[in-house]
This record gives structure tokens, sequence and C-alpha cells, in this order.
């Protein structure tokens, strides 16, 4: 039997949460021969909330749950932990702008990245779910300077998902004939949905699609799918969301399939002329365990442009949290 893995999830008691912790625990991320160790956070209102959550776990009897610690504290919750899921966010409330939740959200991520810094095993790898998630993931870091810095990041495979399955649907092939989308920049509606590299059944995909559908429905459809499907279910995408958070860790564990990359929202070095040390969504390619950015790529003036439009809006969630960076 492998040791045990220690997986925080925090939020735990919240919708995302709940799709996700059953998969772990019937070995979707780990395979089916490796024990977990659930340390799950939430806030003190929550927890009574969280405790139910713990019942049904155990109620599942799977063999592959060691053991769950539950806590309000993040130093506890953290503790020797190698995987962490920071997906507990406090969702915007009625009247509050966009830089009230940047705000608010920002000294909960502070707070957690230093307790990852203290806590967590040197290698934690930490994928930020809670949104502004690509801010939230630059705070974490940044309150974490005694961990690898490449070892944060956060969830643009939501987004690369849906855009992989809208490219089939249009053109009536399987999600297994796609490669090579790109997400790039925010986890917001300024993301840009990119296909000038992609594939389908191996050729371009821009010479076997309309390029009025490709800007007119296409980009739209994948910024805007959240609020979509929001409207629907009167309720947030979390089965989806859960389902990507899995295969962003899983991909970022064992490795990106050979002539495919995922999306996925790291530090910028400067590639693709963004600004370094902004957390930005680009194509990444993954090896033993660690992410590469896909370099040397041509970049369209259409493309270039929405880069800089993405990287704008980086530049300005960041100054609203510089107080919290180093
Ligand atoms: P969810 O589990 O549905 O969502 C959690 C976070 O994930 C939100 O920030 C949400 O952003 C974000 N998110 C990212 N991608 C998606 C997506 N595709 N679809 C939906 N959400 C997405 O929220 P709940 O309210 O059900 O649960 C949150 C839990 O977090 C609660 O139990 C709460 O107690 C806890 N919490 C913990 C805090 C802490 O650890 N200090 C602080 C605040 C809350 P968006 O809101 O933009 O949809």
């Amino acid at each position: 039997m492998k040791t045990p893995a220690h997986i925080a999830v925090t939020g735990a008691a919240g919708q995302i949460s709940y799709a996700l912790l059953f998969r772990l625990i019937a070995g979707d991320l780990l395979g089916d021969d490796h024990p977990i160790v659930l340390h799950l956070l939430e806030i003190p209102e929550a927890m009574a909330g969280l405790d139910g959550v713990r019942m049904e776990l155990i109620d599942c009897a799977s063999p592959l749950l060691h053991d769950i610690v539950i806590s309000d504290d993040p130093y506890v919750a953290f503790e020797n932990v190698d995987l962490a899921f920071l997906i507990g966010a406090k969702p915007r409330g009625p009247g509050m702008e966009r830089k009230d939740l940047l705000r608010v959200n920002a000294d909960i991520f502070a707070i957690q990245g230093r307790a990852l810094n203290v806590a967590a095993k040197r290698s934690v790898k930490t994928l930020v779910v809670g949104n502004p998630a690509n801010t939230n993931a630059l705070i974490a870091q940044h309150n974490a300077p005694d961990l690898p810095s490449e070892n944060f990041a956060a969830m643009t495979r939501l987004d690369h998902n849906r855009a992989v399955s809208q490219l089939a649907l249009h053109c009536g092939c399987s999600v297994n004939d796609i490669k090579r989308v790109i997400i790039w920049g925010n986890h917001s509606t300024t993301q840009y949905p990119d296909l000038h590299h992609a594939l389908v059944r191996g050729k371009p995909a821009l010479d076997q699609i309309e390029w009025d559908w490709y800007e007119k429905e296409f980009i739209p459809t994948v910024q805007n799918r959240g609020a979509v499907v929001i409207q629907k279910r009167g309720k947030s995408s979390a089965a989806s969301a859960a389902n990507a958070a899995l295969e962003h860790m899983r991909n970022w564990l064992f490795g990106t399939p050979a002539g495919d990359w995922t999306s996925m929202t790291v530090l910028s070095d400067g590639s693709y002329d963004i600004t370094p040390g902004l957390m930005f969504s680009y194509p990444v390619e993954i090896e033993n365990a660690k992410y590469r950015v896909v370099q040397n790529l041509e970049t369209s003036e259409f493309s270039r442009e929405r880069l800089k439009i993405t990287e704008a809006e980086l530049l300005a969630e960041r100054e609203e949290v510089r107080h919290l960076l180093r």
C-alpha cells in the first residue's frame, strides 16, 4: 500500500468541494491504490455543515479514505499537505463591487499563503479555484516565499474544457479529436480562447471552421459560459468546476498527453510579452510533475490585441492588492 497523500481542500462545505471530495475518495485523482488523508478547511460559521460532509464521506466506506482532518484554522488544515485545492472564497454580495470582492478575498488568500508557507510540505502543489482566481493565486504565492513559486497555479482548466467541447460540438467530432486549444490570461470574461494553433482531427481548426463563428460565437460562448449556467440552473457550475480542478491536478502530477497541451494559470516569466510576475493562463506541457510554458507559438495581431486586454485587467487587479504582495 502506498503512503497516504495528504490533500487540503478549502471552502470544504461549499458546492464545488461537494462535487470534488467524493471523486477524490473514489480514486479519480491518484488512482484506486493510493490512500488519502483529507484536510478540510472552513470558516467557523460553516463547521456544522462541514461536519455533515465529513459524515457522508465516512458513510461511503471508501477503502482509500485513510483519515479526515477538519479545522477552521489554516495552520492546522495545511499541516504536512502534499496538494492544496484553495476553493473557498467569499461570493460577491449585493451592492459589492469587483474591487470590494478583490479586497475581501485578497486577505483570505494572504492568510492561507502564510499558513501554507509554514505548515505544508515543501513540495506542496497549490491550485487556486476561488475567484478572482488568478489574483488570489498571486497573493497566496507572494505570502509563501519559502515554497517554490512554480508550485502555485490558478484554474483556467474549466474554460479550456469548455473550449474543447464547443469546438468538438461545432465540428461534429469527439473531444478526443481536438488538440492544442489555448485559454490565455485571466479567468474572467477578458480571457482569450485561442484556436489559432488548435487541431481538429490532426488538421488546423481555423481551416475547418468559419472565422465569423470563431470570433462572434465561439469566443463569447466560452467567455460567458459560467454566467449562462447560473442563469439556467439558478446555481453556479460547481460540478464542472470540480471536474476541471481534478483534471488540472491530475495533469500537473502525471503529465499532459504527447502532442497536446493544457491551459494553466502560472506565474508569467515574460513569455509572449506578458508582464513578468503576473498569474497568467498559458498553454503548458507537463512532464515529471513540472510544467513548461509552450514557447514560440506565433501570435496574430488579433491574438496580441486580446492578450493585451486580459493582461491589462490582471495588472489592474494586481494594483488593488499591491499591499499584500512582497
Ligand atoms: P462554490 O464552492 O460554488 O465556489 C467557491 C469559489 O470557486 C467561488 O469563489 C467561485 O467563484 C469559484 N469558482 C471558480 N470557478 C468556478 C466555476 N466554474 N463555477 C463556480 N464557481 C467557481 O461556493 P460556495 O459558496 O458553495 O462555497 C464556498 C465555501 O467557501 C463556503 O462553504 C464558505 O463557507 C467557504 N468560505 C471560506 C473562506 C475561507 O476559507 N476563509 C472564506 C469565504 C468562504 P464565483 O463566486 O465567482 O462563482
